[in-house]
């Protein structure tokens, strides 16, 4: 295909006429990611529900000269969870650790699926608060927790599903090498799905095994959220294996 995928940085000061740009017939689109992803919002000609129910855009689509937003992430989480983790999230009980951008996407995905109930622990205990209010206006039950261990460990004894939505034991950021949970508090045989994808093996996942819980790494909603991309701007299938082999090269290089 005759087609480039580049990286603009952009400052928040030159993100409307970036985006204003993208109405031209050379462009299909754009990805969108942090911290823009709910500036553009506004931005937008027509936006698919499920992108305006999580407040946030992470695809544009140019479909002559009108701009649609998306949101790929929730779909790319729910095709992870399923594929990967063989996990079915109708009636479950679930923890969210974050209440940022990607926590907002998942627990939306998650309670459109049937999620029983939503639990919130985050270090700042406003933005979950916020969060749980958000949910509760789609009839969810979900609930705002700050984040002490005693806490975590007595609701991670009834979930069967926790997702880390923060950015601790990500490379290159301030929590790299860090765990938001320990294997000493993690149940047997539940699943732990670490949004985190690099290093793909990360050290909640490594205590998730620890532990004899199911892990589920970061890169395959990676991946799958691209791809649900690709297959908005161009309308054909993503050819998902070269997608996910080059994204482990990209990993692995970057670890060399
Ligand atoms: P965000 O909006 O900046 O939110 C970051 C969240 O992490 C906040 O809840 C923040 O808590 C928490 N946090 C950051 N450092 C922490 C620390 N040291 N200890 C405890 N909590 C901490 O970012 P986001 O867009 O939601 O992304 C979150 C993570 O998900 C990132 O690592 C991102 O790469 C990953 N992600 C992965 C995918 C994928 O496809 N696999 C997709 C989207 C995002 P406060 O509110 O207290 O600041």
């Amino acid at each position: 295909m005759d087609v480039k995928y580049e990286a603009w940085e952009t400052p928040s000061d030159r993100l409307k006429d970036v985006v204003d740009g993208l109405r031209h017939a050379d462009f299909l689109g754009a990805n969108v990611t942090i911290p823009h992803k709910e500036a553009v919002l506004t931005m937008m000609d027509e936006m698919e529900n499920l992108a305006r129910e999580i407040g946030a855009v992470n695809t544009i689509v140019n479909r002559e000269g009108k701009l649609w937003g998306y949101n790929t992430d929730a779909q790319g989480f729910l095709r992870a969870l399923r594929k990967d983790g063989e996990f079915d999230p109708w009636g479950k009980h679930v923890i969210i650790l974050g209440a940022g951008g990607a926590a907002r996407a998942v627990s939306v995905a998650i309670l459109r699926v049937g999620a029983r109930s939503i639990t919130i622990f985050n270090r700042t205990l406003e933005r979950a608060q916020k969060l749980a209010s958000t949910l509760r206006l789609l009839n969810a039950e979900a609930y705002a927790l700050s984040w002490r261990r005693e806490g975590l460990k007595e609701a991670i004894s009834r979930c069967d599903l926790v997702v880390n939505c923060t950015s601790m034991g990500m490379k290159h950021s301030p929590g790299e090498g860090g765990t938001p949970l320990e294997a000493a508090i993690i149940p047997r045989g539940i699943v732990i799905f670490d949004l985190v994808y690099n290093p793909i093996e990360t050290p909640l996942l490594m205590e998730a095994r620890k532990a004899g819980a199911r892990p589920i790494g970061g890169l395959p909603m990676l991946v799958y959220q691209g791809a649900a991309s690709f297959e908005l701007w161009t309308g054909k299938k993503a050819p998902l294996d070269v997608m996910f082999a080059s994204a482990k090269k990209a990993l692995h290089n970057e670890k060399a």
